[in-house]
């Protein structure tokens, strides 16, 4: 059992990421700690993921700025892919990473053997929904447990408080809709199973109903209150129940999308940090809590909601389409970056650009505080001085600004 003092600690901000750059981000937007999978083995095949070189990079990174760094193995393994396991586990053992997130007891096994001092966090995919199944992975040889995305406030609560293993909960992103993330769809419809990390998302598409006698007559679902398409799962949402969560005195707070862009990770990343410190060091969580919500609808995401956790609370959102109202214009890199030889200067930002622009859009610097800058793309340059009024994905441009900038900071632009 946790002890009094435990209670109302700091919790860990775990965030995704999805390539190396992305876990730069997330450090940079405030993150204690970033997941990251290695091709083959996380359940994300969508995402860069990093090769081995990357993660060696970021692992000294993540000593430097004394953060954390945790490798997601999360795939249900079939036996080929034991082969490669513990060569990369003992690779990721001389790292000392500082976790190995896991939902195979057969991958947990051979992690216990190739890499014994690196601390196992238990994946949500797990399903772990009792105390009774946290004490069998305490014996096992778990640290951190990922609590089921299906409990209610009131279970999660009676866990946390007997729990002897390091609780995690999820607070944000998208949810499967199926059962702890084990689903059949994808490997049904496209052969790309789920549980191996090539979900394509099927419960995401739009579905009509057809009668076998009558395939002409297509009938469209319609959208009711309460109800998406007809499987598919709104986005996580829990920062306005951060205040409940923080008492729960759970060791992390994690947030889904290692697939989702920068400007979602800078975002959501800033935007629960700000409210961790507002909770935990001055009570002002409740009147920026509404500006923060602003914010997190600035990123794409399908209607936000409690979840589970809260079902009984009245939903944030009720359409059922993505929501999109601002997206990734660019990010900020480094002026002594050698490859591209740009003369040092702090009243130009230089910005590899991710969407074409125009000048006259509204951009936005964002900073981790929140005090970001807007501006008017007014002037635009190539790198060679040449005055531009259009640019495109890939390119490097010059911006003047009348404030400092940062390398890896993101841009967002407003959407007409
Ligand atoms: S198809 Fe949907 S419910 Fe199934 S695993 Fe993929 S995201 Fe989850």
């Amino acid at each position: 059992m946790k002890n009094k003092e435990e209670m109302f600690k700091k919790p860990e901000l775990l965030a995704p990421g999805g390539s190396y750059e992305k876990a730069v981000v997330a450090f940079l937007y405030g993150a204690d700690a970033v997941y990251v999978g290695l091709p083959s083995f996380s359940l994300r095949e969508q995402a860069k993921n990093l090769n081995l070189e990357e993660v060696a990079g970021l692992s000294f990174l993540t000593k430097k700025l004394r953060k954390k760094l945790y490798l997601t193995l999360n795939i249900f393994a079939r036996q080929e892919h034991l082969k490669k396991l513990p060569e990369v586990m003992e690779y990721l053992a001389d790292l000392k990473v500082d976790g190995f997130i896991i939902s195979d007891p057969g991958v947990i096994r051979l992690a216990k053997k190739y890499a014994p001092h690196i601390p196992i966090h238990l994946s949500t995919q797990a399903n772990t929904t009792n105390l009774e199944s946290i004490l069998f992975w305490r014996d096992i040889g778990v640290k951190r447990v990922n609590l089921a995305r299906e409990l209610s406030y009131e279970e999660a609560k009676k866990i946390c408080v007997l729990s002897p293993l390091e609780i995690e909960i999820f607070v944000h992103g998208a949810m499967c809709i199926s059962y702890s993330g084990r689903c059949l769809l994808s490997s049904i419809m496209t052969g790309k199973s789920a549980n191996l990390g090539m979900c394509t998302h099927p419960c995401r598409w739009s579905y009509k109903i057809v009668e076998a006698t009558r395939p002409n007559d297509v009938f469209t679902v319609e959208v009711q209150k309460n109800l998406s398409y007809i499987l598919n799962s709104k986005d996580l949402c829990l920062l306005e129940k951060l205040p409940d969560i923080v008492k729960l005195s759970v060791d992390a707070l994690k947030i889904e999308g290692r697939v989702k862009s920068f400007l979602y990770v800078a975002t959501v990343v800033s935007v629960y940090k700000r409210a961790i410190k507002s909770l935990l060091e001055n009570p002002s969580f409740y009147e920026k809590v509404a500006s923060w919500m602003d914010e997190l609808r600035m990123v794409s995401h399908r209607p936000y909601t409690y979840g589970p956790m809260f079902v009984h609370s009245e939903e944030t959102e009720s359409q059922s389409q993505y929501i999109r109202s601002h997206a990734l214009a660019g990010l900020v890199i480094p002026v002594e970056n050698k490859e591209l030889d740009l003369p040092l200067s702090d009243s130009f930002a230089y910005i590899q650009v991710r969407r074409t622009l125009d000048t006259g859009q509204e951009i936005t610097f964002l900073k981790p505080d929140g005090d970001h800058h807007t501006m008017e793309l007014g002037y635009m340059e190539k790198i060679s001085g040449q005055k531009i009024q259009r640019a495109h994905p890939g390119m490097i441009i010059r911006v003047p600004v009348e404030f400092p900038v940062f390398p890896y900071q993101v841009i967002r632009v407003k959407l007409d």
